[in-house]
């Protein structure tokens, strides 16, 4: 088993310098992109999701499915250490936000109603990913 990924610290100037406006809202933020409106949910894509604060691999295409709920959303992500899983009670819900364990950015939540076999849904915002090809 490998080491927990190598955390990223750095001040909210320095993430305002980095992202994109859109990005450091989602991110560093916990906004939430409006449904539909994300570059990715209909990405259909073979590649790989990063996160778009700190680069680490968080999702496969091959886990990617189509939810219609509005946001790219996933079954699992690429790694179970890649993402942190915190209670989030904000808008009077109950829900499970997910975060990169690398740079702490907020990424989206994940509900138990995904498809088999892993029944969770991953729904991320677009602004919190970037996604790569393979290298051919
Ligand atoms: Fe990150």
């Amino acid at each position: 088993m490998s080491e927990s990924p190598q955390k990223i610290v750095r001040s909210e100037a320095e993430w305002r310098t980095m992202l994109t406006q859109e990005q450091y809202q989602v991110l560093r933020e916990k906004a939430t992109e409006r449904a539909f409106t994300g570059a990715l949910t209909q990405n259909h894509g073979t590649g790989n999701y990063h996160c778009a604060g700190c680069g680490a691999l968080l999702f496969l295409s091959g886990a990617k499915f189509d939810s219609g709920c509005g946001w790219p959303s996933f079954m699992l992500p690429a790694e179970s250490k890649a993402i942190d899983e915190h209670e989030d009670r904000s808008f009077g819900m109950r829900r499970v936000e997910v975060t990169c364990a690398r740079c702490g950015g907020h990424l989206g939540h994940v509900f138990p109603d995904g498809p088999a076999p892993t029944g969770l849904r991953y729904c991320i915002n677009s602004a919190s990913l970037t996604f790569e090809r393979p290298k051919p």
